[in-house]
């Protein structure tokens, strides 16, 4: 274990665009300070709606390519983001995308909704011994906004780091190993207002985006008081972006803001807002550096 960087991250995502949309400028950052950055991607994103008319083809009920294209994407977000070590759980294809929470895709056995848990955290656990993170960033048991597959990573990444700790647990999986501190994604409510703020005044709804979103629209949103980390990333904003664009299916950006499919714009926060969940903060207050107080 002695050729692995001194500090280790190791982010936990359902879909490909969602590290990017939620991390990027963190990932971005500590890349660029020397740490690994390991993503899990648990889907491709089969079941994603596709932005561009031109590749609407690859869409779930017409080619049903949307997968292939959307590893392509996310290898082209962690360029942009100076992050190499990027997986699927189980390997690609595993898991395949459960749809919104109700859409019949629910049900389908392939999908990561219907996966076994414990299987599920069995193929964490195991990149967790490997790589020995001792921070770990996922969802919170929401999913930030009650996406079937982010319910299911929060679940899967909780399950997997307490069974990597388990000195009993499945000792063909590599060393035991207790995680020093977990994070749940989130945003400060009074920064989502102001976000939103900011576009209206931009007035871009008017020029890009045929509507804006609301702050109900944003994944975990949470009391500003819920909110122990700020990870200060401005200087990694421009790559952050990128990493969106890379997306090209799935994300339009546009300066500042970025819109999804349903077209509402919304406000791309280059401060990204972290939960300790797990662990002893390393400072007073808010936390600016995920890995205060860790041994590195
Ligand atoms: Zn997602």
């Amino acid at each position: 274990m002695t050729d692995l960087p001194g500090r280790r991250l190791l982010l936990v995502h359902a879909h490909p665009d969602d590290e990017s949309i939620n991390n990027g400028a963190t990932m971005a950052k500590y890349a660029a300070e020397g740490a690994l950055v390991t993503l899990v991607t648990c889907t491709l994103g089969e079941e994603g709606e596709v932005i561009p008319p031109g590749l609407a083809h690859l869409a779930a009920d017409r080619d049903n390519t949307l997968g292939a294209h959307r590893m392509g994407e996310l290898a082209a977000a962690m360029k942009e983001l100076g992050v190499t070590d990027h997986r699927f759980l189980g390997g690609p294809g595993q898991y395949r995308d459960s749809g919104m929470m109700g859409a019949p895709q629910n049900a389908d056995p392939a999908s990561f909704w219907q996966a076994d848990l414990d299987e599920a955290a069995a193929s964490l656990v195991e990149v967790i011994r490997e790589v020995r993170p001792q921070v770990l960033v996922t969802y919170d048991p929401d999913g930030g906004y009650g996406h079937p597959d982010h319910i299911k990573a929060h679940r899967v990444a909780m399950r997997a780091a307490e069974l990597a700790a388990e000195p009993a647990y499945r000792r063909d999986l590599g060393d035991p190993y207790d995680i020093a501190k977990i994070y749940w994604n989130c945003v400060p409510m009074s920064v989502v207002e102001a976000g939103f703020a900011r576009l209206r005044a931009a007035g871009r709804d008017k020029e890009l985006f045929p509507g804006i979103a609301s702050p109900e629209d944003v994944p975990g949103v949470v009391p500003d008081d819920e909110v122990t980390a700020a990870v200060d990333t401005a200087a990694h904003a421009p790559r952050k972006a990128a990493a969106m664009r890379a997306h090209a299916t799935q994300i339009a950006v546009d300066g500042p803001f970025f819109a999804l499919s349903n077209d509402l714009g919304q406000p791309l926060f280059p401060t990204e807002y972290y939960k300790l969940v797990k662990g002893r903060p390393g400072a007073a207050g808010r936390e600016d550096d995920l890995f205060a107080g860790v041994d590195a």
